[in-house]
């Protein structure tokens, strides 16, 4: 029984200075110290064991010499009257020496029975304790695991571009920022023919005049967070340097974004048509105060309540009431004012402005009181003019 506690003692105390070691050499050690103490207990439970083979049969032979004692004197303690001669034989007649064996049997039984409680007992409290130990390891090891894959993640992201689709007109996403916040926008940042510029020392030239073949069409139309943007439906074309571009929509920005010698509007159209092989071309018809425009009027009025919602006036526009009179223009190649900031874009900036009443620019400059992106440099840029 000693050597069983002893094992015991040691196996707990072997149990506890793993415990305390530190998480990295009590994984490198766990293995070697269990294998260690199951061999050990192993050792140690196959010794009792045999000696508990052996009380155990002595144990039963002992139990089964008692049993027939008893059966023995049974009669005696039942029938004391009536066997005479047995009843002369009271039990104090049992010799003193059976007594001592049946009593040593009994104690050397239960010392027995205790011993084999312990062992078991001792068993399930290491099990009990190397299950719980392996438990925490487990635990520790999936914790450092987690702390790893988060530290990784967690760098991947600091070292990567921050993508995102949103842009705005100032702030954290304003112009300055477009080409870092999504790696297919890196032209707004890097490209060397960016719009608007400031348009000036134009060569004046005689310049192809444009046709524009528009009518009346169907069009819907959006509040796309940026602008309000007008769907324009098929069949309004453009032809320009002997090419056919079909208008696809059309937006406003406020200032206007182009500047001729310096000098802005108070607001722009954009007119963007698609050309071979998808080619843009964008007309700029630059907005002033004055008389009301048709067309203007007709796109205010089905502004949808909610932005990004498509509203499908029951209405035709036609975009030539956009156009001033005359067509001559400014010509230039830059690109998208917005993200991506696509180059190749044609650009036809209108020199005759048209106008929008001071309530209808009012009505623009409340949902967007400036959406227009700042000059880019034209690098000595060619601009081609109108004589
Ligand atoms: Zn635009």
């Amino acid at each position: 029984m000693r050597n069983l506690i002893a094992l015991f003692a040691c196996s707990f105390v072997m149990l506890s200075a793993n415990a305390s070691e530190p998480p990295a050499a009590k994984a490198a050690s766990d293995a070697k110290k269990t294998a260690e103490a199951a061999a050990k207990l192993a050792a140690e439970l196959s010794k009792p064991a045999k000696a508990i083979e052996k009380p155990a049969a002595d144990k039963a032979d002992k139990a089964e010499k008692a049993e027939k004692g008893a059966a023995a004197h049974a009669p005696l303690i039942e029938k004391p009257s009536i066997d005479k001669s047995l009843a002369e034989k009271p039990p104090k007649a049992v010799p003193s020496a059976a007594t001592a064996d049946r009593v040593a049997a009994a104690v050397s039984a239960s010392e027995d029975e205790a011993q084999v409680d312990l062992s078991v007992k001792i068993a399930e409290r290491l099990a009990e304790m190397r299950a719980k130990q392996a438990a925490r390891a487990a635990a520790a090891a999936k914790a450092r695991k987690a702390a790893e894959a988060r530290r990784k993640k967690e760098a991947a992201i600091a070292a990567a571009p921050k993508i995102s689709n949103h842009w705005d007109y100032d702030g954290e996403f304003g112009p300055d920022n477009w080409g870092k916040i999504n790696p297919a926008w890196a032209q707004c940042g890097s490209g060397k023919r960016q719009s608007p510029i400031d348009i000036r020392d134009g060569m004046k030239v005689n310049l192809d005049e444009i046709d524009f073949d528009y009518r009346p069409a169907s069009f819907s139309e959006i509040d796309n967070g940026h602008t309000v943007q007008v769907n324009v439906g098929a069949g309004n074309v453009m032809h320009v340097g002997g090419e056919r571009y079909e208008l696809q929509q059309f937006h406003f920005h406020r200032p206007s974004e182009e500047k001729v010698n310096g000098k802005g509007t108070e607001m722009v159209i954009h007119l963007v048509h698609r050309g071979p092989r998808g080619k843009l071309a964008v007309v700029a018809v630059l907005l002033e105060r004055g008389k009301a425009n048709e067309a203007i009027q007709l796109v205010w009025n089905n502004i949808p309540l909610e932005k990004g919602q498509l509203g499908t006036p029951d209405a035709d526009l036609d975009p030539l009431e956009l156009l001033p009179n005359r067509r001559e223009y400014y010509t230039y190649m830059g690109s998208l004012t917005e993200p991506p900031c696509t180059e190749n874009v044609l650009w036809i900036v209108l020199k005759q402005p048209m106008t929008a009443s001071p309530a209808q620019m009012a009505l623009f400059s409340r949902l967007y009181p400036l959406n227009a992106r700042p000059l880019q440099d034209s690098g000595g840029r060619m601009v081609k003019e109108s004589n």
